[in-house]
């Protein structure tokens, strides 16, 4: 995530069931990601109480326990500050589907949740809300949240949205970028979480 890019110092964070899903271990808060230690990660139950783990849970445990306690599909989410699908959160616009791969890992469409200050339930809950059944969503003024069948799918969803995010500004200032329509947008998501995805998730935990 750090060498990706869509993070800077200990902003962003990421989160997973474990335990038959009914633990989440999360990164923690102010702790600087590249001296991490497996076993210095917090494990949280679905209520948000620390059950083990040396440091404090993530100031944003509420955006991701929102997320993974009311969406059985998904396993793992990742929150980033990238800078071109932040761009698009400070203008408050949806990020179209301009682009295959965004749209069949992310789902379409990446809405954008209305502004609530960090940490707050109001944010998680607005998250929730807009992302309806896609992999991703904008946060107003704030970053990107993305999710996954596996946290790996989770990063891929938050590569591949911040990608398109920067293709789309590029498009604009050469040209008029083309939307894909709804009809195909649905084939390939579709396409993609029935058999494309299948071999990428085994072995992925
Ligand atoms: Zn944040």
């Amino acid at each position: 995530m750090i060498e990706s890019k869509l993070v800077a110092s200990t902003w962003g964070n990421v989160s997973a069931k474990v335990d038959n899903d009914n633990l989440i271990v999360i990164t923690p808060s102010g702790v600087d990601y590249k001296n991490l230690t497996f076993n210095e990660l917090p494990v949280i139950d679905m209520d948000g109480k620390k059950i083990y783990g040396k440091y404090e849970p993530s100031s944003e445990k509420l955006l991701h326990l929102a997320l993974l306690k009311n969406r059985k599909d998904i396993h793992g989410v990742m929150h980033t500050h990238s800078i071109y699908a932040s761009a698009f959160s400070v203008i408050r616009e949806a990020i179209p589907p301009i682009i295959e791969d965004m749209v069949q890992i992310a789902g379409g469409e990446i809405p954008v949740a209305p502004y609530h200050l960090p940490g707050t339930p109001e944010l998680g809950n607005d998250v929730l809300r807009v992302m309806q059944d896609k992999y991703g969503a904008l946060m107003a003024n704030h970053g990107f949240v993305g999710v996954g069948r596996t946290v790996h799918e989770a990063f891929k969803v938050c590569l591949v949205v911040e990608k398109a995010a920067q293709i789309h500004f590029i498009a604009k200032a050469i040209g008029t970028p083309n939307i894909l329509s709804e009809e195909d947008v649905s084939i390939m998501r579709k396409g993609y979480l029935e058999s494309y995805s299948k071999h990428d998730m085994e072995g992925a935990g």
